[in-house]
Order: structure tokens, then sequence, then C-alpha cells
């Protein structure tokens, strides 16, 4: 409960690595087009310069561009100056969050001892997503037995399957319809109060991604929930910065100071 009486909310934030709106569109995602229908989205959310998997992820968490977070590559370093993070902000109210991953920089996104739970897999070549699937299972069994406010769950086969079979390939396709299995089997046992966002940090084009082509820095966004609208195409402009001012609105936390990204509204 909150201090004022009210029931805590519960966030999920699930990102399929290196997932193009229009992979998407073409892959059988049938649990995705569900939530779609029943909830806001949008093809053309832009994410951020390099569209590279440290950066975005970071621009994604801190709410704040490359330029001012310094991270170009996916090498971590300090930041030039503090800049608050998703994770560590629900957690100082006292919110359990935790976060799931099969790449390890992503375990640089929090401040240690924020995280009530951290899962880390190592991804190997040529699984065929059992490494997403695996993952899947710890989270889902973590989720369904413990407390928690806000959760992530990140999902590495589908930029693997591009660098390594192309982008657009049956392959890669293939690796999306697992990610869409994924996040029904998580969605399956969240409790009905829960924010579901599937986003992507980057698209990609031939094997390979990190420029400003549109292949790269276009991401499909979708947002089911209490008080979302159904069936409802976003027509304004989404950045990937704006997630987490959404995700601390909906949990109802004050934006913090030094964010650059907007709400999003519907
Ligand atoms: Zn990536």
């Amino acid at each position: 409960m909150t201090s004022s009486g009210e029931p805590l909310r519960h966030a999920v934030l699930f990102l399929v690595d290196a997932m193009r709106p229009d992979g998407l569109l073409t892959a059988k995602t049938p649990f995705l087009d569900q939530v779609l229908m029943r909830g806001v989205y949008t093809y053309r959310a832009r994410t951020v310069m390099p569209s590279t998997t440290l950066p975005c992820h970071t621009s994604l968490f801190f709410s704040v561009p490359p330029d001012i977070h310094g991270i170009l590559d996916n090498v971590w370093k300090s930041f030039p100056k503090p800049i608050p993070g998703l994770f560590d902000i629900i957690h100082e109210q006292g919110m359990p969050v935790a976060s799931f991953f099969n790449w390890e920089p992503l375990r640089e996104l929090s401040q240690p001892g924020s995280l009530a739970a951290s899962f880390f897999i190592r991804d190997n070549p040529g699984d065929d997503g059992r490494c997403d699937r695996e993952l899947t299972s710890m989270a889902r069994s973590w989720l369904s037995s413990h407390e928690w406010v806000f959760s992530f769950l990140y999902l590495h086969n589908t930029d693997k399957t591009g660098h390594a079979s192309g982008w657009m390939s049956n392959a890669y396709f293939g690796a999306i319809a697992n990610a869409d299995r994924c996040i029904e089997s998580i969605c399956s046992i969240l409790p009905e109060d829960t924010l579901i966002i599937v986003t992507s940090d980057h698209g990609g084009h031939d094997h390979t991604h990190h420029t400003d082509a549109e292949e790269d820095m276009t991401v499909p966004l979708i947002m089911h929930g209490p008080g979302i609208p159904k069936n409802l195409e976003l027509t304004e402009n989404v950045s990937i910065m704006d997630i987490a001012p959404t995700i601390v609105r909906f949990l109802g936390l004050a934006k913090p100071e030094g964010w650059q990204g907007k709400e999003i509204s519907f």
C-alpha cells in the first residue's frame, strides 16, 4: 500500500532488442497483436544516435540523450554529471524493482543495492532463443512469488539473430515470434493493475545497426494497462526517452529533475 492507502500499481517493461516495427508486423506475434488491440501503440517511436544497445538503454532508463549521459558505445563509463535512473528512483520510494537480462552490460542501469532481484544469463550464439526462454522462466517464477512494483525483462535473441542471419530474415522473424511467446508467458501471471510496455532499443538493417538510417532509428512501442485507451495508434512523436517519465507517472511518482523525455499522453 502507498502512504495514502492506495494499493500499489505494477509496471513491466519488455525490451525486445533490435525489433523493427515492420519486423513486428511481419512476424507471427498473436499475443502482441492482442495487446496492441487492447492498448495504445506506435510503429514510429524514435531511438537515439548512436542506435547502439547501451547508449539507447541508457537514454531510455535515464531519459536524456547520449550527449548528456556520454555513453556512445557498448562500454559503460561514469556520467559527466549525476542523472537519476528509473530503477533507482522507484527503489528510493520503497517500491521493489527487478531486472532480468541476458546481455551483461545492462547491469550498469541501476545503482548497487537498488534491485530486489537481478537475474542474468549469458546468451550464446545459435541457441535458437533458448536463453530468452530460460530467462523468461526465471522471471515468471520470481514475479509470481515476490512483492514487486517495477520489473524489466530484456530479450537479446532478436538482435543476435539479426546480426547472424540478417534483419527481416526468416530467422529474425522467428526470434520475434519467440519473444512474443516469452512475453505472453510473463503476462499470464501479472496482476490486473499492471502497465505493460513493449518496445525495442533500436532496429537494424542488413547485418548491423548503429547508424541514423530509418531502419535503425525507428522502433515500436505498445502500452496496455489500467486507464490506457484501447486500440489507439499514437499520433504524437514518441521517443524512447519518454518511456521512463511515463512509467513514473503511472506509479504516482514525480518526474525527476534533469529528465528530458515527456510523459506520453493519449
Ligand atoms: Zn540492441
